[in-house]
């Protein structure tokens, strides 16, 4: 095929509208016009697809694009269609996969034949069907190209068992120049490609993966979602990207941030095709800021200004990490890449590996470690990820990644390392990384005494450093290579080769002094209290005594028990978060929106002063908001209310007995919500008994307590009723 270089240019004008070539397009395009086979390795948003659409443009017959992405296919051929202005352009491009009905595929099949077809994409498993084979027999192939080529490694982080047959597909149907793409590949990933696509003698076209705008830094994750919350209200108004791991953890996340009036969408596999697709506009129309996602989201969209990609767990693998955080600042403008790291994470991850085959779990092992030592390194982190996909980074300071920023401050520690092993021979290999470092650092716990381990002769040896410490130190041997942990064995350390070597002939080494990472879990499920915790103390004292004064000045003019305005625990979060606004009232605990509006001014006012004259401090001006428990429950509760709804038909709805939903109730007005339970009362109560308990609580009691009332009432009184009528006052008076 001989195409002038004046042709070529043309035709990139004609067809995609372009004036030049991007990186080495034209020197790809070039090589396989010329009949050869390509291997192209370019990031994310690099321009691959051109190096396949342009030639199949240019060449008689057509491209078969083998590509896993079916959900994206439609769109690809799509755009192809309409870059492509000519009069043929709706038969120019097809695709074939299982989305499609029968007559689609006849016509498919008949435009390929008529040989109007220059570009067919094709997922593998449609592509190994024995009829589809037989008819591409048929027709002229220009030549095959494979995106997302690593799929076929198993050291991809994307590994699919169907792509390991196309080479065998390929030689069925027939000879022809293969053009293989990936932006993820490691010398590992690219030979193993290689191998499997009998194509070793490729040339190979890798252009620099560094991506001099993104910015990497990595976190310690105990304090996550207030962390991201303040990340991106100090970042109003930016496109961002948040992956999890799981679909509950996307779920509570988006529902975290859309609670403190950030804009989030959750995006995962388990979501309907019609949610999830909104929710996929939404933030491409820029309708949310934010998406929090699993990694199901992100492959083929191209929005160019995300400006920020935060992992909110840590990433299974450098490749999946360095494809996702790509997704930042396409446009080469300022793209942050933050991810959030803890131990109890990557134990997690090692856990889903047990019980898999063994090469499986080799494979994930290493992958992970990979992980762990880049996220605890401090060397340059764009040094280490180019490292990782083969690249030399002369530089030793990039100026645009924590470690270069904020340099760790790093120690010989031949003799540390040097005590952990003699420990791990002397027990012969057969502890875990905690049990280790709790002997160094002379720790006496119930499990040390029960291996009498408080009288080994290493107990206590390093016991001017906490566990912590050792425990970074075996971690930082593991990621030596030092040391080795056998996940199948619950994670038991062993030594290695090379580690032997260092035993016998000890060498300098240089660990990372200030480790800051926590060993204990996040603020994970267990504990979803992110602020302090009311009346947990640690107030202010003086502010606490001043908000009681104003509660009770104003309990006085209004005639009200001062607890009806806000009970204490409200005002100790007060004293602890100091809100100077109405909304940030409405954050304290048992403070909601009714309330606030209706008392709030007095305190807020109070301490702006106060805050202002004493020159203080508020918590980072961020306060996380927590998602209601059970808010679903309220709503249906509040919605049956409103419609007169027994609460015995309320309890059965919802499997609650009438004390937990009294709670419930209780939980909905004490946060300032104004309900009206009359039809349910008259019914309930005695009319008499109504207003006795009323006029208890309005005039004599002290505090809104049940225990408390129910003593000062006497043995008259039910103790359901007299909650119900202190619902009513509450509601009334209160809210
Ligand atoms: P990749 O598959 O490598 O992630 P794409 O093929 O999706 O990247 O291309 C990324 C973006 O670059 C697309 O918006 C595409 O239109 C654009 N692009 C590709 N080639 C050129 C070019 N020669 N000039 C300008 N833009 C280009
Ligand atoms: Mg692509």
């Amino acid at each position: 095929m001989t195409i002038t270089k004046d042709e070529l240019y043309s035709k990139l004008k004609k067809f995609f509208g372009f004036d030049s070539f991007k990186g080495n397009q034209e020197e790809i395009i070039t090589h396989l016009l010329e009949g050869n086979d390509a291997f192209v390795l370019m990031p994310t948003g690099g321009g691959k697809s051109l190096c396949y659409q342009l030639p199949a443009l240019c060449l008689p017959g057509c491209a078969i694009v083998i590509s896993p992405l079916i959900a994206l296919m439609k769109n690809q051929v799509d755009a192809l269609r309409e870059f492509v202005h000519t009069e043929d352009s709706a038969h120019i491009a097809h695709f074939l996969n299982s989305s499609l009905n029968k007559t689609q595929i006849q016509q498919v099949r008949a435009d390929l034949l008529e040989g109007r077809t220059k570009l067919l994409y094709v997922a593998p498993e449609s592509l190994t069907k024995e009829e589809n084979i037989a008819m591409l027999k048929s027709i002229k192939i220009s030549f095959y190209a494979i995106d997302e080529a690593h799929c076929i490694s198993e050291w991809g982080h994307d590994f699919r068992p169907e792509y390991r047959r196309i080479n065998e597909t390929v030689n069925k149907i027939g000879k022809a120049p293969i053009i293989a793409l990936t932006a993820t590949a490691t010398p590992k990933v690219q030979s193993d490609i290689q191998k499997n696509l009998g194509m070793t003698g490729a040339k190979v076209f890798k252009s620099s993966f560094n991506r001099p705008n993104l910015y990497y830094e990595i976190r310690d994750k105990s304090d996550a979602k207030r962390e991201i919350i303040k990340f991106i209200k100090e970042n109003k108004g930016k496109s961002g990207i948040i992956y999890c791991l799981s679909r509950k953890k996307v779920e509570e996340l988006a529902e975290l941030l859309n609670v403190n009036g950030i804009k989030a969408r959750p995006y995962h596999a388990g979501l309907d095709a019609a949610t999830r697709a909104a929710n996929q506009d939404d933030f491409l129309m820029e309708r949310a800021d934010v998406i929090v996602a699993t990694i199901a989201f992100g492959m083929g969209i191209d929005k160019p200004d995300v400006r920020f990609v935060i992992h909110y767990d840590v990433p299974k693998s450098l490749e999946g990490y360095y494809q996702e955080t790509g997704r930042a600042g396409r446009d080469g403008g300022e793209g942050k890449c933050i991810t959030f790291y803890n131990h109890k994470d990557i134990q997690k991850l090692e856990k889903f590996m047990q019980g898999k085959p063994l090469s499986e779990q080799e494979i994930g092992k290493q992958l992970l470690l990979d992980v762990v030592s880049y996220a605890e390194s401090n060397q340059c982190r764009r040094k280490i990820l180019l490292n990782y996909f083969g690249e030399d980074y002369p530089e030793d300071n990039c100026g645009c990644c924590d470690n270069c920023l904020y340099p760790k401050e790093q120690f010989d520690g031949q003799q540390q390392m040097m005590y952990v092993m003699d420990l791990i021979l002397s027990l012969q290999e057969n502890f875990k990384t905690e049990h280790l470092a709790d002997i160094l650092a002379g720790v006496s716990n119930s499990v040390i005494k029960s291996y009498n381990h408080h009288k080994h002769p290493l107990f206590g040896i390093g016991k001017d450093s906490d566990p912590r410490f050792w425990a970074a130190v075996i971690r930082q041997g593991l990621v030596l290579h030092l040391l080795d942990k056998d996940i199948d064995k619950y994670g038991l350390i062993n030594i290695t080769d090379k580690g032997m070597e260092f035993h016998s002939h000890p060498y300098p080494i240089m660990l990372t002094k200030q480790r800051t990472f926590t060993e204990c879990d996040d603020d994970d499920d267990d504990s979803p209290m992110v602020r302090p915790k009311p009346g947990a103390g640690g107030g202010d004292p003086i502010l606490l005594a001043i908000l009681k004064q104003v509660r009770l000045d104003l309990a006085r003019k209004l005639n009200l028990p001062p607890w009806v305005i806000f009970a204490d625990p409200s005002l100790e979060d007060m004293s602890i978060l100091y809100p100077v606004t109405l909304e940030e009232l409405h954050h304290c605990s048992g403070v909601g929106e009714g309330k606030a509006r209706k008392f709030g001014k007095e305190f807020i006012k109070v301490i702006e002063r106060y805050v202002e004259e004493n020159d203080i401090l508020r918590p980072d001006d961020i306060m996380v908001r927590n998602v209601a428990n059970k808010s679903t429950n309220k709503i249906f509760i509040i919605q049956s209310i409103d419609r007169k709804m027994p609460f015995e038909d309320i309890c059965k709805a919802k499997d609650m007995d009438m004390s937990e939903l009294l709670d419930e109730i209780e939980s909905i007005v004490s946060s300032g919500t104004r309900i009206n339970i009359d039809y349910y009362i008259h019914r309930a109560v005695d009319p008499d008994d109504m207003d006795e308990i009323y006029t208890y609580f309005k005039e004599e009691a002290h505090s809104d307590s049940i225990d408390e009332a129910m003593r000062d009432l006497g043995n008259d009184f039910d103790e359901i009723e007299v909650r119900l009528v202190r619902i009513k006052f509450i509601s009334e008076i209160g809210n």
